[in-house]
């Protein structure tokens, strides 16, 4: 498995590009921006997108959907309750900014489905409060998980946003993310990687 992290877009939100070693196949998380980075690590690692994911609807982590359906054709997916921000454009709005608007989903994730992509094996965890359909993706035989805003290295995510919540993000986080195992690294949608167990001991918000 190869994890390119490739922070786009304004406030550089961090797009993961995961792709399964054995077969190239590969999954693209949170597409910020149609940035040419996105393009030319798919290229360089011949890799083939199956499935495009958001981990929720916020602009700058779907600014990107319209170009990557497009040059990949690969479907997009996102939790059904993200679609509302999803369709009127993740908020950009509110901070007077502009993105491309997204294609509509073509696919609904489910809490608990598991997204096969090659030999990899994503788990799809229900973790609301930054927005209400937020999720993250867990790959349990690589001990790695995808959180989107929820949880970052020594932070949490802002609920100041239309349909944020810190005591459901709170419980999301202790519920979800805090059961996994403490070497399990954590990819957020912002900054640098952490793991679960370094967020346990030394996150002030939990
Ligand atoms: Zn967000």
């Amino acid at each position: 498995m190869k994890i390119d992290v490739l922070p786009v877009g304004w406030i550089e939100t961090n797009c993961y590009l995961v792709t399964c070693g054995e077969t190239r196949e590969a999954i693209l998380i949170d597409p910020g921006w149609p940035d040419d980075s996105i393009a030319h690590r798919i290229a360089e690692r011949q890799a083939q997108v199956k499935l495009i994911v958001n981990t929720h609807a916020h602009f700058d982590h779907i600014g990107g959907n319209a170009a990557f359906v497009e040059s990949t054709g690969a479907p997009l997916a996102i939790h059904e309750l993200e679609v509302p921000l999803l369709e009127s454009g993740g908020a950009a709005s509110v901070f007077d900014l502009h993105i491309d608007p997204s294609p509509p989903p073509d696919r609904l994730l489910e809490p608990g489905e598991v997204l096969k992509i090659g030999s990899l094996n994503l788990k799809v965890l229900f973790v609301p409060g930054h927005t209400p359909g937020h999720i993250a993706l867990y790959e349990p035989d690589h001990k790695v998980v995808f959180v989107g805003d929820a949880l970052f290295r020594d932070g949490v995510g802002r609920t100041d946003l239309p349909g944020g919540s810190t005591p459901t993000l709170l419980a999301s986080i202790r519920n979800e993310l805090l059961t996994l195992p403490d070497d399990v690294t954590v990819y957020s949608g912002h900054g640098s990687e952490t793991t679960i167990g370094d967020e346990r001991l030394n996150n002030p918000w939990l």
